[in-house]
């Protein structure tokens, strides 16, 4: 599976290609924590979501 982030105007929207879609997020690691819970449920064993979500948090520069 793969999610992405789709970014439009103020909010970002997760989506999975499985057809799931999280709820929108004011900011992008809401969105990716949204992906990653989604993953953890829907498609144990991957990591894409998880992986997204602990870049994004390293560039942001906090935990
Ligand atoms: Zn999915």
């Amino acid at each position: 599976m793969r999610v992405k982030i789709d970014a439009g105007g103020m909010t970002y929207l997760p989506l999975c290609d499985c057809g799931w879609r999280g709820l929108p997020s004011t900011s992008r690691g809401g969105a990716l924590s949204d992906a990653r819970h989604h993953e953890r449920r829907a498609h144990p064993g991957d990591l894409q979501a998880a992986k997204a979500l602990a870049e994004h948090r390293r560039r942001a520069g906090h935990s």
